[in-house]
């Protein structure tokens, strides 16, 4: 994947706005060893622009995983339609996604929620133990918007 300049400003614009959290599955940078990155949430190579509005704030995790495939729908395992991925610019995640009982778990509320969950594996074991950890010291779950 190609390296796109962001220019200084325009990264802090989208870093201070996700509060220094994934905008994907809520990972605090502050918590966590992996540098967070900027993606775009239409793939630069499918012709998204190195704009604030096309750009959020993730973890390597999940910008790995979604990859280029912004533009593509995936399969929603209970209602079998195709759906589009979470657009974290254009939704708000409190409608797409909850936490479970033990704030471990990202539920999915919608067909892209659970899209997403699955698309971007949001509850692989490592990350649901590291929430368990955090809600134990009280730093899980942040508030979400
Ligand atoms: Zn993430």
């Amino acid at each position: 994947m190609r390296r796109v300049y962001i220019p200084s400003s325009l990264r802090q614009l989208v870093v201070e706005r996700s509060r220094q959290r994934c905008e994907y599955c809520q990972m605090p940078e502050e918590h966590c060893a992996d540098i967070f990155e900027l993606e775009h949430v239409v793939a630069h190579a499918k012709g998204g622009e190195t704009t604030a509005d096309n750009l959020a704030f993730a973890c390597p995790s999940c910008n790995r995983r979604k990859g280029a495939r912004s533009n593509a729908t995936y399969l929603d395992a209970q209602t079998g339609r195709r759906v589009p991925l979470f657009n974290p610019r254009s939704q708000q995640w409190t409608r797409h996604f909850d936490w479970s009982d033990d704030c471990t778990k990202v539920i999915g509320r919608t067909a892209t929620g659970r899209a997403t969950v699955d698309a971007l594996n949001m509850n692989r074991t490592a990350m649901c133990n590291l929430r368990r950890a955090w809600y134990a010291v009280g730093v899980h779950p942040a508030q979400t918007n």
